[in-house]
């Protein structure tokens, strides 16, 4: 009982509340105070905005930049490749606002003192695709970051949010949020005029495929614990293609990148007898989508497709051929270079299993689904789009905010969007600033409210994992395992299991249907149940079952979402055996679901898709 009396609530008012300091985090912080000059703008990260979110350990490219001061491409041409890569869905009003405006924050990070690498002979900055410029990206995040800081009036550091609170007199309206101090325990009440969700991705929803000494080595973040998606969805925000998760090909078990090696050291893939095997999978691979297998450059999912074709036909493993580039000294640099920037573990794995990538072709895996709104798929929340070049049908309020009053979002956030990446993240949490501060200013008296009677309840609910857990331990029976409660960790591979069996993890070949996905369903529920006695030893934990909640409501949203398109659209990154062609004539639009707190139900629609770029 003195548990939740002893507890220290402590509340912080704002005008707009940024949730996660991330890339889109940090952009919208940034971009608030330009607009809210005199406005309160707080930023509330559950780590260390200096070290947080997907980029916490820095980048080598930055893969999305326009070079419209040199005429290299332009913003349509940004919306065609994202529209040919998603297999024709995708919001071109959202991604084109991003592609117009992400140049001017490439810009920034320079001025800010990122090192850009150039071109010695033209000056510009070093290609090292289409899209993508090379950067020494180690201090990526600090530097973005240091912005924030300086743009916030308050940076809170070390605070999970678990839920968004609603304003007491409109339901549909977002009126802050609650969290704790991962450190000290304390209670948080954010109140806010506006709120904008910045909190990444989606990993470990999925089994990975490193498990036991591995686990916890993942491709996207393993900390991105789709808080995203779950406040939203708790707040009754429609979701939009949350059935596009993500599969990756990546060297093997460390998850290296492969971009630099592919775009800039031109490397290429080979399988275990030394054959290339795309093209025998082309007329297979046409079958399936039609004439998206035409498309330049092709799909990242029909590559993913005929890579995993070619293992299940006995021919693996798969290999990238680096003996020849890594001849050349000043590529072999590159290549090495590449994971120290950003994913030192590749290095380490390749220096422990005897691999010199200048005398052995090392293996490339496919690595298990991730859900994500910015990398080259396009989950997350339905968002109004801009004013200047939205269809009417995709506006009803303030650039990216969500279908909620207040509720705005950016980056991994926001659905229909693939392809912005780390400076697509970051403009986006500019563009959705720069409207949530026209919000706080059209409010003028109609201010929301909280209430007090649900951030009490919260409360109680918030720290119940530690309850269970004091009580709980009475009967534990070997270790911390006890029968009266669920530890995070094990909760969190029951969802892993589940949906890997049914929504179409590794295990499966990424492959599901109806009746999996309905069986998926119902245990998904029981896991729900059985997350109401989550136990929670220390603050740690707590933290660990608030993610775990947190990622179990997203899942539930892919589930719903993958039985509700009834067709292939993306063969590699997931496959309805019972639908198992794309099928442009029913299903050529977008899926929506909204969640009903009150009842769990879940309603789904489809919306249409325009195309506004030719
Ligand atoms: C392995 C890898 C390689 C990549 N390579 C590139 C590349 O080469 N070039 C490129 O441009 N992009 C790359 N990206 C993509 C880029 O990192 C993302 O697009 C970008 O970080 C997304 O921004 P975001 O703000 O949505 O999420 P993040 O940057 O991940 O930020 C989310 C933030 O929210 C915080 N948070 C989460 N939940 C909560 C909560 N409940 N309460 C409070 N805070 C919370 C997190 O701690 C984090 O700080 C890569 C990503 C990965 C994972």
């Amino acid at each position: 009982m003195g548990l939740f009396s002893r507890r220290k609530t402590i509340f912080v008012d704002s005008d707009i509340l940024v949730i996660g300091g991330g890339m889109a985090g940090c952009g919208a912080t940034y971009e608030s105070r330009y607009w809210g000059r005199d406005l309160k703008i707080v930023c509330v990260e559950k780590a260390n905005i200096e070290r947080s979110g997907a980029v916490a350990q820095g980048l080598y490219a930055i893969n999305c930049y326009m070079g419209m001061q040199w005429d290299e491409n332009q913003p349509e041409d940004h919306v065609r490749y994202a529209r040919n890569d998603l297999m024709g869905l995708v919001r071109e009003d959202l991604g084109y606002d991003i592609a117009r405006h992400v140049d001017a924050t490439v810009h920034k990070f320079e001025e800010w003192g990122l090192p850009m690498m150039k071109d010695p002979k033209t000056g510009r900055y070093l290609r090292e695709g289409k899209w993508q410029i090379m950067i020494h990206g180690e201090s990526y995040k600090p530097i973005v970051a240091e912005a924030a800081r300086k743009a916030a009036t308050e940076i809170y550091n070390r605070i999970m949010i678990t839920h968004l609170l609603m304003d007491k007199s409109k339901a549909n309206r977002v009126a802050g949020a609650v969290g704790f101090n991962v450190r000290t325990g304390d209670y948080y009440v954010f109140r806010a005029k506006a709120v904008i969700v910045c909190a990444g991705g989606a990993s470990h929803i999925f089994k990975p495929r490193a498990v036991g000494e591995g686990m916890g080595r993942t491709w996207y973040a393993p900390w991105s614990s789709a808080s995203a998606y779950a406040l939203p969805i708790l707040a009754g925000a429609k979701m939009t293609q949350m059935e596009n998760r993500i599969v990756l090909t990546r060297f093997k078990d460390g998850y290296g990148p492969v971009g630099a090696y592919f775009l800039h050291l031109k490397t290429y893939t080979e399988n275990a007898y030394g054959n290339e095997y795309e093209t025998t999978w082309y007329e297979h691979t046409k079958e399936i989508v039609g004439d998206y297998v035409d498309r330049h450059p092709v799909p990242t999912c029909l590559r993913n497709h005929a890579f995993l074709e070619e293992v299940k036909a006995g021919r693996g493993p798969i290999r990238m051929v680096t003996k020849e580039a890594f001849q050349d000294p000043h590529l072999e640099t590159v290549g090495w270079e590449n994971f120290l920037g950003m994913t030192i573990a590749q290095a380490v794995v390749w220096a422990s299993q005897n691999i010199d990538p200048k005398h052995i072709n090392p293996e490339l895996t496919t690595s298990e689904p991730y859900v994500m709104g910015s990398h080259a798929t396009c989950s997350g929340a339905w968002a109004s789009g801009p004013e200047d070049y939205a269809p009417s049908e995709y506006q009803w309020g303030y650039n990216r905010m969500m279908t909620v009053d207040g509720l705005f979002g950016a980056g991994d956030t926001i659905g229909g969007t693939a392809h912005k990446f780390s400076s697509g993240s970051f403009t986006e949490g500019r563009i959705a600033a720069k409207a949530a501060v026209n919000y706080v200013n059209d409010l003028g008296k109609e201010l929301p409210q909280v209430s007090e009677d649900e951030y009490e309840k919260l409360k109680t609910v918030v720290f119940q994992p530690m309850e269970n857990y004091r009580i709980g331990r009475n009967e534990i029976v070997g270790g911390t395992v006890s029968p009266s409660y669920l530890l995070p960790l094990h909760g969190l591979q029951r969802l892993e299991k589940i949906m890997d069996e049914y929504v179409g993890g590794i295990s499966s070949h990424y492959t599901t249907n109806s009746v999996l996905l309905d069986r998926g369903l119902e245990l998904l529920g029981m896991l729900k149940e059985d997350l109401e006695h989550s136990g929670a030893e220390d603050l740690h934990q707590l933290q660990r079952a608030w993610e775990l909640q947190h990622r179990t409501l997203a899942s539930e949203c892919v589930t719903q979402h993958t039985m509700f398109r009834e067709e292939t659209r993306w063969p590699g990154y997931y496959y309805r055996a019972d639908h198992p062609k794309l099928d442009d004539t029913d299903w050529h639009c977008f899926t929506l679901s909204q969640y009903d707190r009150n009842t769990g139900e879940w309603g789904m629609e489809k919306a249409p898709v325009y195309h506004i770029v030719d």
